[in-house]
């Protein structure tokens, strides 16, 4: 375990390239910033496990980090619709760094809701100015995915409340400036009486575990953490006392799941476009043709892969859609979203895996690091199985828990 410092993102005298933009010329700017800053360093990521720190330095360089921060703070002020296209165009060229990018925003949705603190206020623009990066500190040993039910608890003081937990995996361990923290409150009696906390990552008590080496989103540092007895103010609580649950389902889990659905999606299109590639170049030179022209067996499989892409990006559209105008349907196209891409992006690269044969084993099509990094969604809380539990119950008109 060390203690945790993490380097800062940008250099104090630098400013995002712009707050003033629209959704829309953000996207025209982010195919330049992907190649520029993040395709360039995604294999060697993977390979090293290591962190995507000159894509997290340009997006912060770009605004992005405050995507949805009111521009009152110095934010983007956009809303869902821009937050999955980033994710999913991020996700193309390195998932690992989608998914620090989701849990960063994930978190800031947390601080956006909660009273505006000096401390919380702080934490926000420094965001919006491309210098804070943060993270969710759900998942705890004791209750493994059960991230509504943690089995730490926090102690109050006279100086304030304390923090002890064994966090499982936090994304950006040893690189985010801050981590929303959830445990159990400290007068709370129930297992979901939960209060979530901000916690700066330079407080002491703060020990990041050993460096992640994950099968997928290897770039991702999701190392654990342990929380020793770490002091956090009252002015960085993010919940009422007792209240985190409901700002775990009624913000997090929409924006989280829409996250994970876009960053599939993204995986998913980069599977396509990579066995399209080697189907149309690779030859039989003994037959005259192509992969692609030689088997209908491959042609097939590469229709249903592309299918299925371009469903989930109707459903990733849908999501955003009821995110934007909430209504009767929308926890459930939450829940569903998040299986249905999970399973699609998992389906769409072991196809890529199939129909590209030997060549997809070695690293070169980079359909390898697809297959791998479309793993890990499915097994993130809420993973499919519980997903599926919920959505289960919701159809058949049985309470959630
Ligand atoms: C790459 C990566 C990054 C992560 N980043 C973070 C992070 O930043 N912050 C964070 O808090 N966590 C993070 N996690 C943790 C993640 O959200 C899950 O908590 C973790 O993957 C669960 O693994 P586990 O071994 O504890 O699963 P277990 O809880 O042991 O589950 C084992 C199996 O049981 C099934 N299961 C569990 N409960 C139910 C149920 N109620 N109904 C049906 N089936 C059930 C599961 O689906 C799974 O198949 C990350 C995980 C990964 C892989």
């Amino acid at each position: 375990m060390s203690t945790n410092a993490p380097a800062p993102l940008l250099p104090p005298e630098s400013h995002p390239a712009s707050a003033r933009a629209t959704g829309a010329s953000y996207l025209d700017r982010l195919p330049s910033l992907i190649d520029e800053s993040v395709r360039v360093y995604a294999d060697r990521n993977d390979e090293l496990a290591r962190f995507p720190e000159e894509g997290i330095r340009a997006l912060g360089e770009e605004g992005l980090l405050g995507l949805s921060i009111p521009t009152a703070l110095g934010g983007l002020g956009q809303g869902p619709g821009l937050f999955a296209k980033v994710v999913a165009a991020l996700a193309e060229a390195d998932a690992s760094l989608a998914m620090v990018y989701l849990m960063h925003l994930a978190g800031a949705a947390v601080l956006l809701q909660a009273s505006q603190t000096s401390v919380v206020s702080a934490a926000l623009r420094e965001m919006a100015m491309g210098r804070h990066l943060t993270t969710l500190a759900f998942s705890e040993k004791g209750s493994r995915s059960h991230f509504w039910s943690p089995v730490s608890r926090a102690r109050r003081t006279p100086e304030g409340v304390r923090l002890s937990a064994n966090k499982s995996w936090v994304t950006s361990a040893g690189h985010a400036q801050s981590m929303v923290v959830t445990t159990l409150s400290a007068e709370g009696h129930g297992p979901v009486d939960t209060t979530l906390y901000l916690l700066r990552s330079d407080e002491p008590g703060v020990l990041i575990g050993p460096a992640w080496n994950g099968m997928g989103l290897r770039g991702n540092a999701s190392s654990p953490i342990e929380l020793k007895d770490c002091c956090v103010p009252e002015e960085a609580r993010l919940s009422g006392e007792g209240g985190g649950m409901s700002v775990k389902l009624q913000t997090v889990l929409p924006l989280f799941n829409l996250g994970v659905a876009a960053m599939d999606l993204g995986i998913s299109r980069a599977a396509v476009k990579a066995t399209v590639a080697h189907l149309t170049s690779a030859r039989l030179e003994h037959m005259g043709s192509s992969l692609a022209e030689a088997f209908p067996t491959l042609r097939a499989q590469v229709a249903r892969m592309q299918s299925a892409t371009d469903g989930l990006e109707l459903r990733v559209e849908d999501l955003v859609r009821q995110l934007e105008s909430p209504g009767p349907q929308t926890l459930l196209r939450v829940l569903e979203t998040k299986a249905a891409a999970n399973e699609i992006a998992i389906q769409v690269t072991s196809d890529a895996m199939r129909a590209c044969g030997g060549a997809a084993f070695s690293r070169h099509t980079r359909i390898d690091r697809y297959f791998r990094d479309a793993q890990a969604g499915a097994v993130m809380a809420p993973t499919v199985d519980q997903v599926n539990e919920f959505v289960g119950r919701a159809v058949l008109g049985l309470p959630l828990m």
